[in-house]
């Protein structure tokens, strides 16, 4: 019997990820805080919760289950998890480990900080359950098509319970190790893409200011030793590759703005492990800059306009 599955944030990656378990056969219960949101995935066929500590009930009346987070940041996951007593002045919202039964399996696939992802390990061991974090690249496309990559941090035997889950939602999924793991790589591996981004697009600047053709310097780096994703796939300048943001007016995509959050828990890890990391710095504050404006909402190959705006002309 496969496990009943709470889902806990159904937008714009969760939703398809919820919609695509559901698909798969799975029992999916969720819950967002967004109506429209569970209106989408009540008609992609997830059952909808009352809250989220009920969409864990609910699961845990199955034989077995998982609860599955897919959250904007740490401060929300780690107040879904722990709920709150009403204090604060707002309603009170009941805790979804307290809902769990004992020993459930916790997944976050939010993207956060390592610290916030300490803190939710430390919470959910604290309340007898297990933890893995799973945080996705691949975007929404990734999130419609099944396709995501995953990186999991956790127990081996945890990871091995969550695989059938993890194959529905993605396809390259690696165990990091332990939990914490699998953010700790995805916050090297989205350093090294913004870096990258940046540098491709100095380079096509500054070629065209030495009259090089976008055309001859991607054949020639794209075959040589400059070779990266950035240059490859997601082309900063239209033409080389047809199916980069480029060709579209940079419609992401990968929004700015997440590469922007992405980069800023770099920074969080770069200053915590005291690592000498200037590349990853100016490219956090670059992209920092790019986000503000209408960069933001642009994918984050368009850096290659801010880049030619602060250029001599
Ligand atoms: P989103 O804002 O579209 O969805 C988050 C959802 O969580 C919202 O619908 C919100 O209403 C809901 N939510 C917030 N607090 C809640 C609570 N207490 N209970 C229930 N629901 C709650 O964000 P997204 O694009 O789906 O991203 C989710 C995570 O995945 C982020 O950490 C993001 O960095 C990461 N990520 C996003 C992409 C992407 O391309 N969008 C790619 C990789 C990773």
């Amino acid at each position: 019997e496969l496990p009943a599955i709470a889902f806990i944030g159904l937008g714009n990656m969760g939703g398809p990820m919820a919609h695509n378990l559901a698909a798969a056969g799975y029992r999916v219960i969720g819950f967002d805080l967004v109506p429209e949101a569970l209106e989408k995935a009540r008609a992609a066929g997830v059952e909808i919760a009352s809250s989220g500590a009920e969409a864990v009930r609910s699961a845990a009346s199955a034989s077995q289950s998982l609860v599955i987070t897919m959250l904007p940041a740490g401060r929300h996951v780690v107040g879904a998890l722990k709920g709150s007593d009403g204090s604060d002045g707002r309603d009170p919202v009941e805790g979804l480990l307290a809902a769990a039964a004992p020993n459930t399996l916790f997944m976050d696939c939010s993207t956060i900080a390592v610290e916030d992802s300490v803190a939710v390990r430390e919470l959910t061991t604290a309340a007898g359950h297990r933890v893995l974090d799973a945080p996705v690249s691949g975007g929404t496309v990734g999130a419609e098509a099944g396709t995501l990559a995953m990186m999991v941090g956790g127990a081996a035997e945890d990871v091995a319970e969550a695989m059938p889950v993890l194959e529905v939602v993605g396809k390259r999924i690696v165990h990091c190790g332990p939990a914490g793991n699998g953010l700790a790589a995805k916050v090297c591996n989205n350093m090294i893409l913004g870096a990258s981004m940046i540098a491709v697009s100095e380079a096509f600047v500054l070629g065209e200011k030495l009259g090089l053709s976008n055309e001859a310097l991607f054949d020639v780096a794209s075959n040589a030793t400059g070779q990266c994703w950035a240059l490859t796939t997601n082309c900063p300048v239209p033409g080389p590759v047809p199916t980069s943001p480029a060709n579209r007016d940079f419609k992401p995509g990968f929004a700015g703005a997440l590469m922007a959050k992405d980069l800023g828990l770099a920074k969080s890890a770069i200053e915590a492990t005291g690592i000498e990391g200037r590349m990853g710095l100016l490219a956090e504050e670059i992209y920092a800059r790019f986000a503000e404006g209408e960069g933001g909402t642009k994918d984050f190959s368009g850096i290659i306009e801010l880049i030619r705006e602060q250029s001599t002309p």
